[in-house]
């Protein structure tokens, strides 16, 4: 019933960043502390049994749910960052965007293969961005990666892209 709510919350921006673009605003729902709790609590469940070692937020509003989860669950937070924000060492992976290229990194310390990794981001639209994280965590042998979103633009197939991933799951669809 609140994921009815939370997702009635979400704010519609048309034309950002680019015309044509409706972008789906979560700070309406940020601002609120019982959505805030509320999303918290469910992911906690859902992920309170998987031996979750890390939870891996991508920039930047992943960075947003994804430390506030890692608390509740006792596990660390790994960032993955847009080229050139992290201070050591890194690994990269790029990815095409409508308008071009971009990359991502994350530090080459930053995770084992033992860990068990979840992928954390605030919205799965094409799986570009996820996938291109997915593949970086890949990259340090990890053998067991869940995905989750807080919001899945469903008609986008993004999850189609992540077809090796231990699941994905997203709390709310559209
Ligand atoms: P994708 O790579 O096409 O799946 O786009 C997902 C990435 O772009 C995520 O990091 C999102 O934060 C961001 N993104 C794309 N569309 C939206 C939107 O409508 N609202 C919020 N974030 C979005």
């Amino acid at each position: 019933m609140s994921l009815e709510k939370i997702k009635a919350g979400i704010r519609d921006v048309p034309d950002f960043p680019h015309p044509g673009i409706m972008f789906k605003d979560l700070t309406t729902v940020f601002k609120n502390g019982n959505d805030l709790q509320e999303i918290a609590s469910m992911l906690y469940d859902k992920y309170k049994e998987t031996g979750l070692t890390k939870i891996v937020g991508i920039e930047s509003r992943g960075f947003i749910t994804g430390p506030i989860l890692a608390e509740k669950l006792g596990v660390g937070f790994v960032p993955v960052r847009k080229k050139g924000k992290l201070p050591a060492d890194t690994i990269e992976e790029s990815y095409s965007k409508e308008y071009g290229v971009d990359i991502i990194q994350i530090h080459k310390d930053a995770l084992n293969a033992d860990d068990v990794v979840l992928l954390h981001d605030d919205l799965l639209a094409t799986g570009g961005t996820m996938k291109a994280a997915y593949n970086l965590v890949k990259k340090f042998g990890v053998k067991t990666v869940y995905v989750n979103c807080l919001v899945e633009l469903d008609f986008l197939k993004g999850r189609d892209t992540l077809e090796e991933a231990n699941e994905v799951y997203s709390l709310i669809h559209f």
